[in-house]
């Protein structure tokens, strides 16, 4: 029997975050999520999302008969990674590149769908900023399968960051070695920091580890989805 997943919305639009802001992508915003981020944004109300069968999905995409980089987002996606088992086969056949934006705490669900996956968006959550405190072995395990795909990790900052979360980020990024992706939270489209603190951020990132770049939510300065 074919999986249903609840989608959030489906649209066309220019990605705002990390090493491909500026590519056109075609998101899919899974609903529900596993963390509970202070910062969150994402509306979880399932009667605001729609059912969606692995054909009706393949389908939409197809329609327009473009060739899409398809990003995963949401909420978290890999919750519905029983949906992902059988949608990612049938939609890598198209020849659509597939784009992960995940919150980096569900390794064993990625390990069942990462050969289809080609760009990894992965988040390491700050307990300062997000008041979420995720264990380190779950990054470990994460970003072992991760750093074989083109994987980076994206990290939202507040002014609460400290000293020990920086260790930590770029001491994770060194032993898988990947680029971290420095991103100051917004309040709605204003920066929650001065530009001064985000540069001395950066500096202390950069310090330890030089794979780093400081890119903020661009879809927010450009008013798009
Ligand atoms: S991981 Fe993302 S979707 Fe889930 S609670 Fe945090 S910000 Fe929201």
């Amino acid at each position: 029997m074919s999986r249903i997943a609840k989608i959030r919305e489906i649209f066309s639009s220019i990605q705002g975050e990390g090493p491909y802001v500026g590519t056109k992508q075609l998101f899919i915003r899974f609903c529900s999520c596993n963390l509970n981020c202070a910062y969150c944004d994402t509306d979880f109300n399932p009667s605001n999302a729609k059912d969606y069968s692995v054909q009706d999905l393949i389908d939409l995409i197809n329609r327009n008969g473009e060739i899409y980089t398809i990003s995963l987002t949401g909420g978290e996606p890999l919750c519905s990674v029983d949906f992902l088992k059988e949608f990612l086969p049938e939609l890598c056949k198209y020849g659509h590149k597939i784009y992960l934006e995940t919150n980096a705490t569900l390794p064993d669900a990625l390990k069942c769908i990462i050969e289809y996956v080609d760009i990894i968006s992965a988040d390491i959550k700050l307990k300062s900023a997000t008041g979420m405190n995720i264990r380190e072995k779950v990054y470990d395990d994460f970003f072992n399968l991760a750093m074989h795909k083109d994987c980076f990790a994206k990290i939202v900052f507040n002014n609460k960051i400290t000293d020990e979360e920086i260790d930590f980020c770029c001491s994770i990024a060194k032993k898988y070695n990947f680029p971290l992706i420095l991103q100051p939270e917004m309040k709605g489209n204003y920066f929650s920091i001065s530009s001064d603190f985000a540069k001395d951020v950066f500096d202390k990132f950069y310090s330890k580890y030089q794979n780093v770049r400081l890119i903020p939510q661009v879809h927010k300065f450009l008013n798009f989805r």
